[in-house]
């Protein structure tokens, strides 16, 4: 089995780090991830560069990546205007986040869900006026979908309401985010259930999981057995996690290559290749932690490498 693991740092790690990145060191990280056999990179976000200064130069990030072979490049829009930007600079992936708790919501991006499912609607229609091959996927990306740090528990019901209407307002697919680290592996086999029931098969994307309390490796594992063959993380861990000092947030791309590779499952990333990329943001954020457990206790005697 195959399962694709999606590179989350240059956006989700860089825009929780207080340090700029040259964008030299992005594109030497980004490259030197899809040498190692990354296929899915989130590389930036459009947003204005006065709130986010880390990813102030994502255009010409996706103009760099895109002359990768065979990578595919995401990033995440806000809004409209953050859509018409990533057009622009031809991405092949677009999430919009939209967060299953409104009190998060409107704390994040001032906006309620009836004003985000219309900008859903307003990017679905620019999409849909772009011919077939310049029109970048379209993924709803359902954040807070395990637990708010705002109202705590979030009802299923809502999440599977909310998928549906993503999916009704036009967007490819789905994926849900555990942006508070509150989820465990029971409540991710009964959320993925719900939703794959609701929206079908094709239409839930993967999943974005935290490691804040521990558990992002075995919240894959319950993925994983209930059909999810796409998941995000960070190298490095990189951002680590506000909520508990010295505890990564994504999950370690590092530590999840190792699970999957281990456990016999494909993701063609070159586990030796990919911890040697720690080196460019060592080098280029040297004030910045990074995590994970296997480059620090190295790969295990005899463990069968990936592709070279
Ligand atoms: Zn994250």
């Amino acid at each position: 089995m195959t399962i694709l693991v999606s590179e989350v740092g240059p956006r989700d790690g860089l825009q929780s780090v207080k340090s700029i990145m040259p964008i030299e060191a992005k594109k030497a990280w980004v490259s030197a991830e899809a040498a190692a056999g990354v296929r899915e990179i989130e590389v930036g976000s459009f947003v204005p560069a006065k709130l986010l200064p880390q990813l102030a130069d994502t255009a010409e990030l996706v103009k760099y990546a895109r002359t990768i072979p065979g990578l595919t490049v995401a990033v995440l829009v806000p809004n409209l205007k953050g859509a018409e930007a990533a057009v622009e600079a031809g991405v092949h992936k677009i999430t919009i986040p939209l967060s299953v708790s409104e009190t998060h919501s409107l704390r994040n991006v001032r906006r309620t869900h009836a004003q985000m499912l219309d900008e859903v609607k307003g990017i679905v229609a620019l999409l849909r006026s772009l011919p077939k091959d310049r029109r970048p996927k379209f993924e709803g990306g359902l954040s807070t979908a395990f637990g708010c740090t705002l109202e705590g528990l979030i009802p299923a019901d809502k999440v599977v309401a909310l998928a549906e209407s993503l999916m009704t307002a036009g967007c490819d697919e789905i994926g849900l985010s555990d942006t508070t680290g509150y989820a465990n592996p029971s409540q991710i086999r009964e959320l993925v259930r719900r939703v794959l029931s609701t929206v079908g098969n094709h239409a839930l994307a993967g999943l974005h999981l935290h490691n804040t309390r521990g558990l992002g490796l075995t919240n894959v594992l319950a993925g994983i057995e209930v059909g999810i063959t796409t998941f995000d993380s960070s190298l490095g861990g990189l951002g680590g996690c506000p909520f508990a000092p010295g505890a990564s947030g994504n999950i370690v791309t590092e530590d999840l290559v190792f699970m999957l590779e281990a456990m016999g499952l494909t993701t063609g990333i070159n586990l030796t290749k990919l911890i040697e990329v720690r080196g460019i943001l060592r080098e280029a954020l040297p004030s910045e932690e990074l995590y994970g457990f296997t480059p620090d206790a190295g790969l295990p005697l005899g463990f069968k490498q990936g592709p070279v």
